[in-house]
């Protein structure tokens, strides 16, 4: 855990942020500023900065937190209608925090 990372003190519960979804991996909770009706966040539990980062190790870690997305797509009821998922990369990309999440962005039109 990085103390200054906003990330890793939501997954540590130092916040009243809900998750929809948790497991030895990854939680999943709703972005506080939504681009969308269903705007969520899939985040590994281990801190690593970004995709640029990842090990061949980790490598899982992105395999399962596509699934969880998928998942997660369906249960929200946007899977059907259609999805985007995004990992923005340093700041050039877009990246605010820098610990490594997917977003699961739809429910437009549903
Ligand atoms: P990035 O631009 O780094 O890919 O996305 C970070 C996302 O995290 C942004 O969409 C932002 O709205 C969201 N975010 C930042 N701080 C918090 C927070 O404290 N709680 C939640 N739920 N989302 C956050
Ligand atoms: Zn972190």
């Amino acid at each position: 855990m990085e103390k200054e990372c906003i990330f890793c003190n939501i997954i540590a519960g130092n916040t009243d942020t809900r998750f929809l979804y948790e497991d030895d991996t990854l939680v999943v909770f709703r972005d506080i500023h939504p681009h969308a009706p269903v705007h969520l966040l899939i985040v590994p539990r281990k801190h690593i900065r970004s995709i640029n980062d990842l090990t061949p190790e980790e490598g899982g870690i992105v395999s399962r937190v596509t699934m969880v997305a998928r998942d997660m797509a369906r249960e929200q009821g946007v899977h059907k209608s259609g999805y985007k998922l995004l990992f923005n990369v340093e700041r050039g990309g877009g990246q605010v925090i820098f610990h490594l999440h997917l977003h699961l962005i739809g429910g437009w039109g549903r």
